[in-house]
C-alpha cells in the first residue's frame, strides 16, 4: 500500500510538472475505462514487441515495455541528413543492454516539420505534407509507409502484443504517426493488441502548437483501456547515456520520463479501439483563428517549418525543451 501511494505521488508530481508555465491549472478527466485485467502472469509487457520509428524513441516513450520486451525494432534507423547519427545508432545497438534490438533497412524520409502543424490532416501514410515539402522527401515518406507495412509484417505476426507510437506521434512527429498507423494496420491483419503511451497531456501539446491530438483525438482516449506501468529508471538512464555517448540522443538530455506512465490500448486482438474525430469543415477556421491568438512563436509552423537539414531524427531544440518537465534540482542548477 505504501509503495502504491509513493508511486502515485511521484507520478502525480511529474504530471503536475507538465503544466509548469501554464497560468491556469488544468483539470484532466480521469479515464473511466477499467484497467485491463487479462494480463499474463509474467507481466503485461513480457513477450511483447516494441516498434518505434527512430532509435531512442523506444526508451523515451516506451521504457516500461523495453525492460521486458521480447523484441525491439527501430523502423527508420537511418538518419536523413546526418551519417554520424546513423553510425552512432549502430554503435548503440551493438552495446544495447536489452536484446534483441533490430533495425529495419530503412531511413528517415526527412520530413520533420514538412507538414503544416496547424492544418495537417491524418492520412493512411501519416499526415498530409505541405506543398513546398521537397518532392524527394515527400516521395520517401510515402514509400516508407509501404515498406514499413511490408517489413514489419513478419515481426507483428509473431507477437500478440505490440507497443508503439501513439496516433498523434507523441509530440507530433510525422514519422511517429506513420509507424503507429503501420502497426495498427498489421495488428488488424494478425489479430494483435496494441498499446501506446498516453502522453504528452493534450492541453500541454495544444499550448505548444501541436494540435494533432487535440484536433483529432480529443476525448477519444478517456474511455480506452489503460494501464499504469513503472519506468525502469536505472535502465532508462543507462540507455540515455549510451545514446549520448554515441552522439545519437535526439531529445533533451535532462529529460526523465514519468516514474509511472499511463499506456492506452489502441487495439485489442485485431480490433482497433481508437478512431479519430474528423473536424467539421465549419469548425476548422474557428480553431485556426483561435489558435492564431496565441503567441506566434508557439505555432508549430513557426518552430522550424521545412528545415529538413536541421532535423535530428526526432527533434532537438525548442519542442523538446518546452515540453519536457525539468526536475527542480536541474532548474536550480541552471539558475
Ligand atoms: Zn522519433
Amino acid at each position: 500500500m505504501c509503495i502504491f501511494v509513493l508511486r502515485w505521488s511521484r507520478g502525480f508530481r511529474w504530471y503536475r510538472a507538465q503544466f509548469r508555465g501554464i497560468r491556469r491549472p488544468i483539470r484532466h478527466r480521469r479515464p473511466t475505462a477499467p484497467e485491463v485485467t487479462d494480463e499474463p502472469p509474467a507481466g503485461p509487457m513480457a513477450g511483447a514487441l516494441v516498434v518505434v520509428a527512430h532509435p531512442d524513441d523506444e526508451i523515451l516513450w516506451l521504457a516500461p515495455a523495453v525492460a521486458q520486451a521480447a523484441m525491439i525494432v527501430a523502423a527508420l534507423p537511418g538518419h536523413a541528413h546526418e551519417p554520424s547519427i546513423t553510425q552512432g545508432r549502430d554503435a548503440v545497438r551493438a552495446a544495447y543492454p536489452v536484446e534483441p534490438f533490430e533495425f529495419l533497412p530503412l531511413a528517415s524520409a526527412g520530413v520533420y516539420k514538412c507538414s503544416d502543424w496547424l492544418r495537417r490532416v491524418p492520412i493512411e501514410q501519416g499526415v498530409t505534407l505541405k506543398s513546398d515539402c521537397p518532392v524527394a522527401a515527400a516521395s520517401r515518406y510515402r514509400d516508407n509507409y509501404s515498406a514499413l507495412v511490408e517489413l514489419l509484417d513478419p515481426y507483428v505476426k509473431q507477437y500478440p502484443v505490440v507497443y508503439t507510437h501513439n496516433p498523434w506521434g507523441e509530440y507530433g512527429h510525422e514519422e511517429h504517426v506513420q509507424v503507429s498507423n503501420a502497426v495498427l494496420v498489421l495488428a488488424q491483419r494478425h489479430g494483435c493488441s496494441v498499446w501506446a503511451w498516453d502522453g504528452f497531456p493534450e492541453r500541454r501539446l495544444w499550448s505548444e502548437g501541436m494540435r494533432l491530438r487535440t484536433d483529432y483525438f480529443a476525448g477519444r482516449t478517456a474511455t480506452l483501456p489503460h494501464r499504469a506501468l513503472d519506468v525502469d529508471g536505472p535502465l532508462y538512464r543507462q540507455v540515455r547515456e549510451l545514446y549520448i555517448a554515441n552522439g545519437a540522443w535526439t531529445w533533451d538530455q535532462g529529460y526523465d520520463p514519468p516514474p509511472v506512465s499511463s499506456y492506452l490500448q489502441l487495439a485489442r486482438e485485431g480490433g482497433v479501439l481508437i478512431t479519430r474525430r474528423d473536424r467539421p469543415s465549419w469548425a476548422r477556421p474557428l480553431g485556426i483563428a483561435a489558435y492564431g491568438a496565441l503567441d506566434a512563436a508557439r505555432h508549430g509552423t513557426a518552430l522550424g517549418p521545412g528545415r529538413p537539414g536541421k532535423e535530428a531524427g526526432c527533434s532537438v531544440g525548442r519542442p523538446s525543451q518546452s515540453l519536457n518537465p525539468r526536475p527542480r534540482h536541474a532548474l536550480r542548477r541552471s539558475g
